[in-house]
C-alpha cells in the first residue's frame, strides 16, 4: 500500500517515511484485503481502484533476471500503470515488500549494453530505445501470457550437431544442378503449337561433397557444359 501512496503521491523529501502517506490512505479503497497484500489478491485491488493498474515483478537470481509475477490486462487502460518489485524479506522467509520502481528502466537496463534511456516492455521486460519500435513490439507481445527471456550462459551458447546417424553414408558426394530456358522458334504454318520452342542450357552447378576436405560450390554458364564437367571432374 505505502509503494503505490509513493508512487501516487510522491514526497519531496525523505520518501520512505511513512508519514508522509497517512493523509493519503483514504484514497484507495482496500476494503476486505489483508495485508501484506498476495500476489494473486493483486486483480481484488485493481478492480476496487479503477484507476490503478498493477504490473509486479522479481528479482530471479538463478537466471540473473527478474520474472514477471502479474502483470495487469489493463495496463494502457489506467490513468496510473504501477511496477512494483516484490522484495524477499532476509529474517522472515514467509515475509515479502513490495517496493515501488521508480524507473524501469534503469532497473532492467543494466542488463542492456545501451547506457541510454531507453524503453521497457512489461510483459517480456526486452529493452527498447524508440517509442515507435516498442509499440509494435507491444501489438504482438502483450496478446500472450507475460514471458521472461532468459539468454544462455556465454560459454553455453554453441551449437553442436549431435544427430550423426542422419549424416551422409558416403565419403564423398556429388550434387548438381542444371537451368535452361524455353526460347521461341519460328513456326511453320502446319506446324503444331507445342513444338513451338526450344529448350536451351542456361547454367549448370555441381558441388563435391567430401569427409576429408572442405567442398566448394561451382556455378558456370557455357553451352560446352559437357566439357567442363567431364575437365573439373577427373
Ligand atoms: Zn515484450
Amino acid at each position: 500500500m505505502w509503494s503505490i501512496f509513493s508512487c501516487l503521491y510522491p514526497a519531496r523529501h525523505n520518501p520512505d517515511r511513512l508519514q508522509n502517506y497517512d493523509q493519503y490512505e483514504k484514497t484507495l479503497n482496500l476494503d476486505g484485503l489483508e495485508f501484506p497484500l498476495a500476489v494473486k489478491d493483486i486483480p481484488k485491488f485493481e478492480a476496487q481502484n479503477p484507476t490503478i493498474a498493477i504490473h509486479c515483478i522479481a528479482a530471479d537470481s538463478k537466471n540473473k533476471s527478474f520474472s514477471i509475477l502479474y502483470l495487469s490486462p489493463r495496463v494502457h487502460q489506467r490513468d496510473h500503470t504501477l511496477t512494483l518489485l516484490l522484495l524477499d524479506d532476509e529474517r522472515r522467509s514467509k515475509n515479502h515488500h513490495y517496493v515501488f520502481v521508480k524507473n524501469l528502466s534503469s532497473l532492467i537496463a543494466d542488463r542492456s549494453k545501451n547506457k541510454h534511456r531507453s524503453l521497457v516492455c512489461l510483459s517480456c521486460l526486452q529493452v527498447f530505445s524508440s517509442k515507435q519500435v516498442l509499440k509494435k513490439h507491444e501489438r504482438c507481445c502483450l496478446v500472450h501470457s507475460s514471458q521472461q527471456v532468459v539468454f544462455p550462459d556465454p560459454e553455453q551458447r554453441k551449437l553442436s550437431f549431435e544427430s550423426h546417424r542422419y549424416e551422409h553414408p558416403f565419403d564423398f558426394y556429388f550434387v548438381s544442378d542444371f537451368e535452361s530456358i524455353l526460347i521461341k522458334k519460328p513456326r511453320r504454318i502446319d506446324e503444331c503449337h507445342q513444338h513451338s520452342r526450344n529448350c536451351r542450357f542456361l547454367s549448370a552447378s555441381y558441388d563435391v561433397a567430401c569427409r576429408i576436405s572442405d567442398c566448394t560450390y561451382n556455378l558456370f554458364r557455357t553451352e560446352c557444359y559437357r566439357k567442363v564437367f567431364r575437365t573439373n571432374l577427373q
